[in-house]
């Protein structure tokens, strides 16, 4: 009798299923990518299906792959935000350049642990090149390194802890309970919440927060941070860090870096910028030289997922010393101690993850395939379209300006609308198609928001969206 022969991993995809899969994953590519403009922005969700979903218990069979593909068609898909839509201007939300998700497939076919160098050689050197370039973009030195994080708001916090042990070489003992003046640390009233996470999560606590007003173009007021610095070291207590933003997210306004990055330097201070939004617009020719004052900066949070347009996760943090993101990161262990190598870095040395994905690739792959021009050119017509989009409102009676337009953050209101009509007319330009805005709320005034962080987006879709706009804020 034959043997019978050996069974396979019950988790391998036989020829014909990885035929099929081929096939239904190109066709997806595809035709997702080719009809986006005629997709809803915001899908009128299917309930019914998605309770559904969650109510399914997993078969015991599997449905195989085109099983699983139906599920997308049927199911996953059309309850999906079209989030690379190019009227989709809410929030700070790009959409995916064109290798990303095949970078990503390749990411996970090759599936690298970016923890140390052994078990990823080329992602390693990959992701350190990576952090180089974008540390470059602010010459941050030979002595700059960085990370790729989930996103800016992991970078933000990973820039704090590397201040609190910087400030404090106690800290990795006894943290933030060794008795001493309590940290405070500085951001501005239009920081992004991920400052105040950051010190929740760290231990500073909010009330070690010291959120400093800005001025009329809601950049951060210098003379009340000095003001505040001193008012806590009256008091006992330590100032440590101050967050500044390179491109606040409801306006964005840029902080008077080079000021601040003085003030820090006399009184001793770590500046991290948040850039999250912001910083990359160092690649555009109209910004380049206003955001260059981040290189003052000891660490910048950046997200190639907004102004790079990788698919989402990546964000990055970049350091002026690498020494001192290794020292708040580094714990030696014995089971995974690997031989040295000049070219190799082993991640997991400056950042709080162990296991990490190849996320350098998509972010690397992007560069490469299209070239940095590509991003220069995109950059710049953000900026560009929202320059427009800016003018259009001015010029339109029945719509005011609320904020100079220092990026791509366009904030108007209907002076003749009341806040909860505004409420209203954001649901309805979503409900007919128009465009999804967010909501903004700008010295203490409530109003709607479109963000150009989409390089889909086109003249026509700007001026669809004033036109609509001036149109319902008229009595
Ligand atoms: C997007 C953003 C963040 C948060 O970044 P995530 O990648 O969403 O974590 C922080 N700050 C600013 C200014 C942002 O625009």
């Amino acid at each position: 009798m034959e043997p019978a022969p050996t069974p396979a991993s019950a988790l391998v995809l036989d020829p014909a299923s990885r035929a099929k899969a081929s096939e239904l994953l190109g066709r997806f590519l595809d035709d997702y990518e080719l009809s986006l403009a005629q997709r809803a922005i915001v899908p009128d969700v299917d309930r019914a299906a998605l309770a559904q979903l969650l109510a399914e218990p997993f078969p015991d069979r599997g449905v195989g792959v085109e099983g699983f593909f139906a599920d997308l068609d049927e199911r996953i898909l059309p309850n999906s935000t079209t989030i690379a839509h190019p009227r989709f201007l809410a929030y700070v939300q790009g959409p995916p350049n064109g290798i990303g998700a095949y970078a990503e497939a390749i990411a996970a076919t090759l599936n690298q642990n970016c923890n140390f160098w052994q078990l990823s050689p080329a992602a390693s050197v990959i992701e350190r090149a990576v952090v180089h370039w974008l540390a470059g973009l602010f010459d941050l030195g030979d002595d700059a390194g960085g990370i790729l994080t989930s996103g800016g708001s992991a970078a933000t916090k990973d820039a704090i802890t590397v201040a609190l042990a910087d400030r404090r070489p106690e800290y990795r003992e006894r943290g933030l309970q060794a008795g001493l003046a309590p940290l405070v640390l500085y951001t501005s009233e239009e920081a992004h919440r991920c400052v105040d996470k950051a010190a929740a999560i760290l231990g500073i606590g909010l009330d070690n927060v010291r959120r400093i007003p800005t001025d009329e173009a809601f950049r951060m007021r210098l003379d009340l941070l000095a003001d505040a610095i001193a008012a806590d070291r009256a008091s006992g207590r330590e100032p440590f860090c101050v967050v500044a933003t390179s491109g606040t997210v409801t306006s964005g306004s840029i902080d008077p870096i080079t000021e601040i990055a003085d003030l820090c330097e006399a009184e001793g201070l770590w500046l991290h910028v948040d850039g999250a939004y912001g910083a990359l617009f160092v690649l555009a020719d109209s910004t380049r030289a206003t955001l260059a004052q981040c290189s003052r900066a000891d660490s910048i949070a950046l997200d190639p997922h907004k102004m790079l347009f990788a698919p989402i996760e990546a964000g990055a943090l970049v350091v002026r010393d690498a020494a001192k993101l290794r020292a708040a990161f580094a714990f030696s262990s014995s089971y995974l101690t690997v031989e040295e190598d000049d070219l190799m870095v082993d991640f997991m040395d400056y950042g709080p993850q162990l296991s990490r994905g190849f996320k350098a690739l998509k972010v690397w792959a992007a560069l490469r395939t299209f070239g940095v021009d590509a991003f220069r050119t995109t950059a710049q017509r953000c900026l560009d379209l929202a320059a427009h989009m800016g003018d259009r409102v001015e010029t339109e009676p029945s719509l005011e300006l609320m904020n100079p337009v220092t990026l791509t953050a366009v904030c108007l209101r209907m002076p003749r609308r009341s806040d909860a009509e505004h409420t209203e007319i954001l649901a309805q330009l979503q409900a007919e198609g128009t465009a999804l805005l967010g909501p903004a709320r700008l010295a203490g005034r409530a109003g709607i928001r479109a963000c150009v962080t989409n390089h889909r987006t086109t003249y026509e879709d700007i001026d669809q969206i004033v036109d609509r706009l001036a149109e319902l804020a008229k009595p």
